[in-house]
């Protein structure tokens, strides 16, 4: 760890011949809202027999520094709510947070509640790049009556939404292909990347992907040595992850991992789809979405 393993990041990216790692899916949000999730993450052992220590268990300074220090160009602040009254106040923390760190795309969430229409008009007007919506810990139907204007808002204005659907680690009432799918019935066009490659249940998200243009995966976690003991990707379903490569972000899941940075990439690149597939998945895709980061 340490100097080291930047220095290990940056040859990763560098070997790939791209200007960095464009990262869709890392956690910044209040202190203590964090550190709340971090009290979560340490008492799921005893729960659940899964171990997840955090590694870069740091203060927020040192986090950003970590992510430049790793030559991440581009990165998200993904926030979510797990109760009403609180996505609007996130929103307005992830504006200032946007600001100090410009590297990071200015996120937004939502959750079911009055309200919601307006804050998430302002956010696409105050210039919101990417949302993050978490079934599994927001414990909402995506087609829950009070979302639908603010989802055509999203949709009509192309915004991506890094979405937590899948039901790993943990399954949740809203969780798996169904909700999702019924939303994206209803809104075609939604932007949606369906995080964790939709863990465990990644054939059925493939087809979603494959079903609907604007849908896409981002990879956090998945691959990984953690993750394959309990959620392995099929063998089967390579064929199609290649062929659906320019459709599939880098998300790590940053800070909250129970494993090294470089773990992420070198489970990308032992799926052996090649160079040109890592690539587009690690910059080419996120730059193609949200615009290249400023040189
Ligand atoms: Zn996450």
């Amino acid at each position: 760890m340490g100097s080291n393993e930047a220095e290990a990041v940056r040859e990763f990216g560098g070997r790939l011949g791209i200007p960095g790692l464009f990262d869709v899916h890392t956690h910044f949000m209040p202190e203590r809202v964090l550190r709340k999730v971090w009290a979560y993450f340490d008492a799921v052992g005893p729960l659940t027999g899964l171990e997840w220590p955090i590694t870069y268990r740091e203060e927020e300074d040192r986090r950003v520094e970590l992510l430049r220090e790793f030559g991440v160009v581009r990165f998200t602040s993904m926030i979510y709510p797990h109760k009403p009254g609180m996505a609007a106040w996130l929103n307005e923390w992830a504006e200032g947070f946007s600001r100090r760190v410009p590297e990071c795309l200015r996120t937004g969430t939502l959750y079911p509640e009055p309200g919601v229409e307006g804050y998430v008009r302002d956010a696409l007007h105050g210039g919101v790049r990417v949302f993050k919506v978490h079934l599994q810990v927001g414990d909402f139907d995506p087609c829950d009556p009070s979302l639908d204007t603010a989802w055509g808002l999203i949709e009509d204005a192309r915004v991506p939404v890094v979405i937590h659907c899948g039901s790993g680690p943990a399954p949740g009432a809203y969780t798996g292909p169904g909700p999702v799918g019924r939303l994206l019935a209803r809104h075609p066009r939604l932007r949606l990347i369906v995080a964790h490659m939709g863990m465990p249940e990644y054939g059925e998200f493939l087809d979603l992907v494959e079903r609907y243009d604007e849908v896409r995966l981002d990879t956090t976690m998945a691959f990984t040595d953690f993750s394959e003991r309990f959620a392995p990707f099929p063998d089967g379903e390579r064929k199609r992850l290649l062929d659906l490569g320019d459709r599939v972000l880098l998300g790590s899941d940053f800070p909250n991992i129970p494993y090294g940075y470089l773990h992420q990439l070198h489970a990308l690149e032992r799926l052996g789809l090649g160079e040109e597939w890592l690539r587009l998945v690690c910059y080419e895709n996120g730059a193609r979405l949200f615009g290249a980061p400023p040189a």
